[in-house]
């Protein structure tokens, strides 16, 4: 994990089931969400990516208890945390950036796709010059490479 990514860290409580609750560390960053469990849990590390989160809400309905992320498919994680709201706020910023991220790369591979299709579509109008094999645009009556006049036929 980088460091200078880390957008929010806490001491949290991970419930992992009714009977049982893990102590650890709750992390934060532009990309993922990671709990790192106590040197003497027996617990593995828990780390998933943003985009893999559907919602997050507040622990309990009075007093804020901590965190419940819900991830795809359904699976629900409870933390124990002291600053849910902040959490909540910062794990709902990240996600949008995050997937902000994820949409303009999408675009940006889209729009090279675009340019190369124009790319065919001139050299499919394009002829090409009988003596130097370049490829020219069909209005011209004179080549831009070589100098001949433009044959057509
Ligand atoms: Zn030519």
């Amino acid at each position: 994990m980088d460091k200078e990514e880390i957008l929010i860290e806490s001491q949290a409580t991970y419930r992992r089931s009714m009977t049982e609750s893990v102590q650890g560390r709750l992390t934060l960053t532009k990309k993922e969400l990671v709990f790192t469990p106590s040197a003497n849990s027996s617990c593995q590390e828990i780390g998933f990516k943003l985009e893999d989160i559907v919602g997050v809400e507040k622990l309990g309905i009075i007093s804020s208890k901590g965190i419940y992320i819900t991830r795809k498919g359904g699976k629900k994680e409870r933390y124990k945390l002291e600053n849910a709201k902040e959490w909540i706020h910062a794990i709902e910023t990240a996600r949008r950036e995050h997937e902000k991220e994820l949409r303009e790369a999408t675009e940006r591979t889209g729009g090279r796709r675009i340019t190369k299709e124009i790319e065919v579509i001139h050299e499919k109008t394009r002829i090409r010059c009988t003596y130097c094999g370049a490829l020219i645009p069909p209005d011209l009556t004179q080549c831009p490479n070589c100098g001949a006049p433009v044959r057509r036929g």
